[in-house]
């Protein structure tokens, strides 16, 4: 029984590096570089190397994927021209949520 096992596990590990070798053509990146990126991601200031990088990074990080998502809306909404008033205390409030946030993490 834990024969039948070990040969699956090994045959999914096997099936798994074939799939990652296919990806690997394209150098990974780390967050930190996509983070920095991301403007000019969205700009199309960046060469198709970096570019190819970053869509692969998206593909497999939800973090810089909700980033890029949520900066893109900003980029958008900046774009059309609209202007939004944040609500009276807004940012008062995120600030103490901010420095009380940092005060717990310390
Ligand atoms: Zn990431």
């Amino acid at each position: 029984m834990v024969g039948a096992r070990m040969l699956e596990w090994l045959k999914f590990r096997l099936w798994q590096g074939r799939g990652k070798g296919a990806e690997t053509r394209v150098l990974p990146i780390p967050c930190s570089h996509v983070l920095q990126e991301i403007s000019n991601y969205i700009e199309q200031d960046i060469d198709a190397e970096l570019r190819a990088r970053m869509e692969q990074h998206f593909r497999q990080c939800a973090h810089c994927l909700a980033v890029l998502e949520g900066t893109q809306n900003v980029v958008r909404l900046i774009g059309d021209g609209e202007v939004f008033e944040v609500p009276a205390g807004f940012s008062e409030r995120l600030q103490q949520r901010l420095a009380a946030r940092i005060a717990n993490d310390q």
